[in-house]
């Protein structure tokens, strides 16, 4: 494979999370925008295209809500001086990557609805597998979409479901019953903060508390970041009220049976912060779980482990604690290699992948060397990785990977490419191994995902192509596009 191939862009070869989201209600009545920009930056790994944050007075007249949102990271879409002039001491707020749905200002969240009942601000992570359905069906009503996004879909049915029902809670429940696919969501109406997450609990949201104030969270070190207590997480298929009587919980939508449950596998292998703590399962400590199996299940003599920062790192941790092979640092990374960050052309010299991260030579000239990634996609980065290890000169390059090979897309909210764009799909490991150039590579098996988190039922159908919800018959990803 050719160099410049490889390089075209660091980032396709890495999979993407869709979003983050936050919400807070201060019964003591302080604004609270300012606290929701420190949560939300806290959760800027989950997504980096757009941001905002939707607050209200839980005092003031119903319906208004200040709503500021744009393209970019936290730090880019807001100033002290927009955070200052919104007011409300209830609030939700958003970070997104695009899966479905066009990256435009248009699509960015919270969603702001003003409806006969009052407004609805609203913040999704996930993906819906019905949504085309559901909008059809909302459009044949006279509904019109401002948004290509699924979370609209989302919030018409809520709002529609609102006018038959005695609040905004029992809303949620009926729209949640139509809705298939993955959500975690983060709903303000003017006088309660609600969270709801899918029966199969794809993604996390959990409960914290500040003083007098309530929050929800996609991950906790959004918690920590702010100076909340973790109070708990929201259950599979769970809606909870948060209003100044307390919490209410509406579990009807929980699954009876909790083996039917189904995490994302790919939050505790490379998506979630390792300082969070998903459904009960530091995600630190599962990943230098996967480390550990991998030293079980695939040993090798060396000299040296290194992790690919920054999720590889704690899978080298794990695999050197049970290998007894030393742990060390072989990359230096440059964090600074943001959004708006200029790729070099194919035809330059310089190499984006170099740009990003470089080989300590120190560290492992005349070494073997073990490298940890946590995953192999495209296979384009991992092959320059090993040949800059290869160039830093250590001698032999073994590759293990703490997820097993990608075979299948996801439709809940990941943007694993297509079958044909896997390197796992048509290629044997050992093809795989010789493509990247390592001496030798093994994969985390499938059968080690359930002790990875610590036995809790999780999806791992892009491994194992077993779907918890009938994937849709065409692929709908960036549906609305078309
Ligand atoms: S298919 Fe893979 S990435 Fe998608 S929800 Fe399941 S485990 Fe996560």
């Amino acid at each position: 494979m050719d160099q410049n191939q490889m390089d075209f862009d660091i980032g396709a070869d890495k999979l993407r999370e869709e979003c983050g989201v936050f919400g807070i209600y201060d019964f003591d009545g302080n604004d609270v925008a300012s606290t929701i920009y420190y949560g939300l930056f806290a959760l800027q790994h989950r997504g980096q295209e757009s941001c905002g944050i939707a607050v209200s007075d839980t005092q003031g007249p119903k319906g208004k809500v200040g709503t500021h949102k744009g393209m970019g990271l936290c730090n880019e879409v807001f100033t002290t001086e927009i955070l200052e002039q919104m007011h409300g001491n209830i609030g939700v707020g958003h970070v997104r990557y695009s899966t479905a749905g066009s990256s435009t200002r248009e699509n960015a969240q919270p969603l702001v609805l003003n409806y006969i009942k009052g407004t609805l601000a609203l913040a999704h992570n996930g993906n819906l597998v019905n949504a085309p359905q559901l909008r059809h069906e909302l459009e044949y009503t006279g509904a019109i979409f401002q948004t290509t996004i699924d979370s609209e879909v989302i919030a018409y049915h809520i709002a529609r479901a609102r006018v038959n029902t005695p609040s905004v809670e029992s809303a949620v429940s009926l729209a949640m019953k139509k809705l298939k696919g993955a959500y975690s969501l983060v709903i303000m109406s003017p006088r309660k903060l609600i969270g709801a997450r899918d029966p199969f609990g794809f993604k996390p949201l959990c409960i914290g508390k500040r003083d007098n104030a309530y929050i929800l969270a996609s991950e906790t070190c959004a918690l920590d970041t702010i100076g909340a207590e973790f109070v708990r997480d929201v259950e599979p298929g769970e809606i909870v009220t948060i209003t100044k009587d307390g919490i209410v919980s509406d579990r009807e939508m929980c699954p009876k049976d909790p083996a039917r449950e189904a995490r994302c596998i790919f939050e505790y292998i490379y998506f979630a912060r390792p300082d969070s703590v998903f459904d009960g399962v530091s995600v630190y400590h599962a990943r230098i779980q996967a480390g550990r199996f991998l030293a079980m299940d695939a040993p090798v003599e060396a000299d040296l482990v290194v992790g690919v920062p920054e999720s590889g790192n704690g899978a080298a941790l794990g695999y050197s604690m049970e290998s007894g092979v030393p742990y060390g640092t072989a990359f230096v990374k440059n964090s600074y290699v943001g959004r708006t960050f200029i790729k070099p052309k194919q035809s330059s010299r310089e190499s984006a992948v170099r740009i990003k991260l470089n080989v300590l030579r120190e560290a492992v000239a005349g070494k073997r060397v073990i490298m940890i990634d946590d995953s192999i996609v495209r296979g384009t980065t991992s092959a320059l990785i090993v040949n800059m290890l290869r160039d830093a000169g250590a001698i032999q390059v073994h590759v293990r990977i703490s997820a097993p090979p990608f075979l299948h897309p996801c439709y809940f909210g990941t943007d694993i490419p297509s079958e044909d764009q896997l390197i796992a799909h048509g290629h044997t490991v050992d093809e795989i191994r010789r493509i990247i150039g390592a001496d030798s590579l093994s994969f985390l098996q499938t059968e080690r995902l359930h002790e990875m988190a610590a036995g809790k039922p999780v999806c791992m159908a892009c491994f194992n192509g077993v779907y918890p919800i009938e994937p849709p018959s065409a692929d709908i990803r960036g549906t609305y596009e078309k």
